[in-house]
């Protein structure tokens, strides 16, 4: 094999999984990886059990600590790759040292969002982003210096609930201000928030919904009093701003690197400028159920993205047939998956199949576009998911058995022989 000095910027699950899959094929040529955090890997959705304290630092890595020297990686830490030079095929980090590379990889994840608010400065004391091991581990300090008994979480999404449930494990009652009519609005409907909200309120946490922070007042340097739009005040000493997450466009900008939300990818994970990649949260690539380009920030996709990168970087043209939204998440308790389109708008277009059992906390509502499963909430009846999860990507007529979809026992075993067979793949094997 040619010599090809390899580069990764970022060092999360799409770096990770970009050298899994250049090291199973090309076991020699150089590898480097610059991370700007410290920690050597962490897996940011246990960030909230850190928080809570349920877990420690060591058992948030996800590969095991001897991961970089088995495959023979050059892993900087603690430095930001500062400037990328695209004709001189070269990286400036922080401290000015150049790495020059054959094939970069992208994947500095994304930047939480800050909404504008009146009085905000980011030196002031008890508040928080929720996005890095090195913030939560001084919002852990902070709450046990400053014995915080109550907190305001700005941002009902996924990494706010997250960061509400690590503050719930802690004793600290929290309220969640949410913008939108409900909490988890991008991948839940009203059915699914509210049993979310129910269960938030039971346990002791207040929700606000369709309001927002407005301005903050402190004291003698720290946060004291938060002010909403709808006129509302609440006294507090912790703010945590979990408002969103957005590509990290940093390193690109300046480069004739294509920029959309994201950075563009084509199929094969590469940008527009020859020998430079892009994957996670940073990389806008093929949605597969609108086939558009977007960007799906969560876990599956960066590690999905990572390995296909990896494979065209050392030269095995394989092309990503794109992924769709999928999040596997307990909240507060709840086991709950979501998958694809789970609010389509143009609901003339999609059939729509719900059971609720409200006293239980059970649903399951399905989505259909021309008789294809392209949606699923599932809620406290998680335990088929991976099924629904197939008919969407193998995009299965389900029109013969639609009626079984919503059954208690839908599986593999409650589809048709042909489909199981062709599902199963192999001649001969009955399930
Ligand atoms: C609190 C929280 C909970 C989450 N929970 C879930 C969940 O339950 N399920 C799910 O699917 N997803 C979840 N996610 C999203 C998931 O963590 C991300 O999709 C995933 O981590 C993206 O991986 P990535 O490889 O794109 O990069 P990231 O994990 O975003 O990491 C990028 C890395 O690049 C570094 N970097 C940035 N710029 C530079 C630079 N210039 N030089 C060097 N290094 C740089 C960053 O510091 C960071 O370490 C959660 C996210 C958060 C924050």
């Amino acid at each position: 094999m040619d010599k090809i000095r390899y580069l990764i910027i970022g060092n999360s699950v799409a770096a990770v999984n970009c050298v899994r899959s250049i090291r199973g094929i090309d076991k020699a040529n150089e590898i480097t990886i610059v991370s700007d955090e410290e920690p050597f890997n962490y897996s940011r959705p246990l960030l909230c059990y850190y928080l809570g304290g349920k877990t420690t630092q060591e058992k948030l890595a996800f590969v095991d600590g001897d991961f970089y020297e088995r495959h023979k990686v050059n892993l900087i830490l603690d430095k930001r790759a500062a400037a990328l030079n695209v004709s001189e095929m070269e990286v400036a980090l922080d401290d000015s040292k150049l790495l020059s590379y054959d094939r970069c990889l992208i994947s500095v994840g994304g930047v939480p969002i800050v909404p504008p608010i009146e009085g905000f400065r980011e030196d002031i004391e008890g508040i928080f982003t929720f996005l890095k091991l090195k913030e939560v581990k001084r919002l852990v300090g902070y709450i046990e210096r400053a014995e915080i008994k109550e907190a305001v979480v700005l941002g009902g999404g996924l990494i706010g609930l997250k960061a509400v449930e690590g503050l719930v494990s802690r004793g600290i009652k929290p309220t969640i201000i949410e913008l939108m009519d409900r909490v988890l609005a991008n991948t839940f409907d009203k059915e699914a928030s509210s049993i979310i909200e129910e269960r938030l309120t039971q346990g002791g946490c207040k929700v606000i919904v369709g309001d927002t922070i407005q301005g903050i007042e402190t004291k003698n340097g720290r946060i004291a009093r938060i002010f909403l739009r709808s006129g509302k005040e609440l006294a507090t000493s912790l703010l945590i701003l979990a408002a969103g997450v957005r590509p990290n466009l940093e390193l690109v900008k300046g480069t004739p690197i294509r920029v959309d939300r994201g950075i563009l990818v084509d199929g094969f994970m590469s940008t527009n400028v020859e020998g430079v990649y892009a994957a996670g949260d940073c990389a806008q690539g093929i949605d597969f159920l609108s086939k558009t380009n977007a960007v799906i920030a969560i876990w599956p996709v960066a590690a999905r993205h990572g390995r296909i990168a990896g494979l065209n970087m050392c030269g095995m043209r394989t092309e990503y047939p794109g992924l769709f939204a999928m999040n596997s998440v307990q909240l507060i308790d709840i086991p709950t998956i979501s998958f694809g389109m789970t609010n389509p708008l143009e609901e003339l277009e999609y059939e729509v199949l719900k059971n609720l059992d409200k006293g239980k906390g059970v649903y399951k509502k399905i989505v259909l576009r021309d008789n294809r499963v392209v949606g699923v909430i599932l809620l406290n009846c998680a335990e088929r998911a991976g099924v629904y999860g197939m008919l969407i990507r193998e995009a299965i007529d389900v029109q013969g058995f639609k009626d079984q979809l919503l059954r208690d026992d839908f599986g593999l075993l409650v589809l048709p022989k042909e489909f199981r067979k062709h599902l199963v793949g192999e001649v001969g094997l009955e399930v």
